[in-house]
């Protein structure tokens, strides 16, 4: 009989750790230690770490090259730096070769991570760098922790002082997309015996998948939700979020207010601001009377540029923020911190795969710096 494809232990949940550990005949109690060590100490091997002898033995047995299990340790293939020292991009090379990216972000005090759900993502946004790119792969629950894990372990070696208590699902992918995997992952991440970062420090941000956002609602997720809107109409929606004619505009604003309804939490709605596409007073004004009644912060994102797409960033913002806050709604401007590393928002290709000689690159910013 063929073996069971290898596991990794990042991918279990509490619950699922006591499991196996139990079938193997090694006590409950003994998971705790073994969860403390993955997910508070983010240790990248067990072997050397000290357990009491039933884990330590379970775990030479059980944990390696060829074992049943393995842990998720992403290899860095990169790290590119923001001229101001604040924003991280890490490119970080899975078990399969792909590549997705990582970013720790510092500022205003905060110490944030933006994670990837997905290599590449499905659903095509024209302005976007990752959908450029295409849908490659979901990433399973200890991919995403990983991610978590890496920029922790960098943020203490830079910082030991800080903590890192924010995450965005703002990377490659559309977490909604990749449903299951992501909630999991999410609940160990909040999990306070482990990494602990609050469910009210954690954004998903989604283009728009109804059926997630529904899920979100009827399961009372206690996660905040961003919504990519982007455009006013249908129309003007479709150009650039193909993503609409699946989930149109009015569906998606529905399901929107339901959730607001039901979960009676604040949805953030994004807004790329592109000249010419969707950056007018009249667009901001029906933007307003979309969003009436619904409890909305809006964030302005001005454009940042990719290969694949042509479009300017929009130069009318304030105005179109004055219009919104006039009509009684939130509104902030992104910052736009680690544009000069390509780690600002659509900027998260993995151009490592596609062969572009990024060192050459790295090395010039090195020497700005
Ligand atoms: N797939 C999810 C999350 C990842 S994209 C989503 O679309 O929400 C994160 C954010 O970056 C989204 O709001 C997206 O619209 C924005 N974004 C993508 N490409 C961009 C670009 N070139 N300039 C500015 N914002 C961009
Ligand atoms: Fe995917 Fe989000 Fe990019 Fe759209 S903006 S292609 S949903 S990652």
């Amino acid at each position: 009989m063929d073996a069971l494809p290898a596991r990794s232990l990042h991918d279990l949940g509490f619950s699922e750790l006591v499991e196996v550990l139990t079938e193997d005949g090694v006590i409950a109690h003994h998971a705790k230690s073994l969860w403390r060590a993955l997910h508070r100490e983010g240790e990248i091997s067990l072997s050397t770490r000290g357990f009491l002898p039933p884990l330590q033995r379970w775990v030479e047995n059980h944990v390696g090259a060829g074992k049943p299990f393995f842990l998720d340790v992403p290899e860095m293939v990169d790290e590119i730096r923001s001229t101001d020292g604040l924003t991280r991009k890490f490119l970080l090379k899975l078990d399969d070769g792909q590549v997705i990216e990582t970013v720790l972000m510092g500022y205003d005090g905060r110490q944030t991570v933006c994670v990837s759900t997905q290599a590449g993502c499905a659903m095509g946004c024209v302005f976007c760098a990752t959908g450029q790119m295409g849908f490659v792969r979901h990433l399973r629950p200890g991919e995403i922790i990983a991610q978590v894990l890496h920029a922790r372990r960098i943020l203490h070696q830079i910082s030991p002082n800080k903590r890192l208590r924010n995450l965005v699902m703002m990377g490659m992918g559309e977490p909604l997309h990749n449903f299951d995997s992501v909630m999991h992952a999410l609940d160990i991440i909040s999990d306070v015996r482990g990494i602990g970062i609050g469910p009210s420090k954690i954004a998903i941000s989604t283009v728009g998948v109804v059926p997630g956002i529904e899920r979100m609602t009827s399961e009372n997720s206690p996660y905040r939700l961003a919504v990519s809107l982007h455009g006013s109409t249908e129309d003007e929606r479709a150009a650039l979020v193909p993503a609409s004619k699946r989930w149109p505009l009015d569906m998606l604003i529905s399901a929107c207010r339901d959730y607001g309804q039901k979960t009676g939490r604040r949805i953030f709605f994004e807004w790329t601001l592109i000249e010419g596409k969707n950056d007018s007073p009249a667009t901001a004004a029906r933007l307003a009377s979309l969003l009436e009644g619904i409890d909305a912060h809006i964030n302005l994102i001005p454009l940042n540029p990719t290969g694949g797409y042509h479009g300017k960033a929009s130069h009318s913002g304030h105005a179109f923020q004055k219009i919104l806050r006039a009509a009684g709604f939130p509104c902030t401007f992104r910052q736009r911190r680690g544009i000069d590393v390509a780690a600002g928002c659509g900027m998260l290709k993995a151009e490592k795969t596609q062969g572009r000689d990024r060192h050459s690159e790295r090395s010039a910013r090195m020497d700005e710096e």
